[in-house]
């Protein structure tokens, strides 16, 4: 952009690699940023740094966690025998604003999608069989979206925990109506997805 130092052009340039920063927004960001304390840049790289280095995958439900097991895993509250099985960590946090859900999670880190070359091994699938495997689980909540993947995705895991054939079994279910077809869970409200999670239906 004219005008701009080489300096400024570089971090213009890293800041529009934001999702929903544009040229513009980007500029006001780079002129913002000259015109505070040194000290506000050094927060804002040290906590972006401190946030890539420190965060991982809990070893368990692939949840994002500051240690090796994350928050909601180490709660002895939550209930380890329901799982919800969502895409990302998103949904997660949707479905932790509804309070409603007190059981734990299981990420798969996306969704089926054939035309995009993502198979059942590029999921946490294994993983979540694994989990079923070692007992204790009595129910599986599958919190996919309802677009075409997540519903794909559903779909397949149903059959592979089903295909398990467990004793006692578990029981499948899926969230319910509310949700619009084609919507991630991300961005259903809570009242909707409340609603989902308590008229679940059975797979
Ligand atoms: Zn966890």
């Amino acid at each position: 952009m004219a005008g701009l130092t080489a300096s400024m052009e570089a971090l213009l340039q890293a800041l529009k690699k934001l999702p929903g920063v544009g040229p513009r927004t980007a500029e006001r960001y780079v002129f913002y940023l000259l015109s505070q304390p040194t000290s506000i840049s050094k927060e804002l790289s040290d906590a972006i740094l401190r946030v890539k280095q420190t965060i991982g995958f809990c070893k368990i439900c692939f949840n994002l966690a500051d240690g090796e097991i994350c928050a909601l895993c180490q709660n002895p509250h939550r209930d380890k025998s329901i799982l919800c099985v969502v895409e990302d960590h998103r949904s997660i946090r949707a479905m932790e604003k509804t309070g409603g859900y007190k059981g734990v999670y299981h990420v798969l880190l996306g969704a089926l999608s054939p035309l995009d070359g993502i198979g059942p091994k590029d999921l946490r699938i294994q993983e979540l069989k694994g989990r079923v495997k070692a007992g204790g689980v009595r129910e599986i909540i599958l919190a996919t979206d309802s677009d075409l993947e997540g519903e794909t995705t559903a779909l397949y895991l149903t059959r592979e925990i089903k295909g398990l054939a467990l004793d006692p079994p578990v029981r499948v279910t899926r969230l319910a109506f509310g949700i619009p077809m084609g919507s991630s869970i991300e961005y259903a409200d809570q009242v909707t997805l409340n609603r989902a999670l308590e008229g679940r239906r059975s797979l």
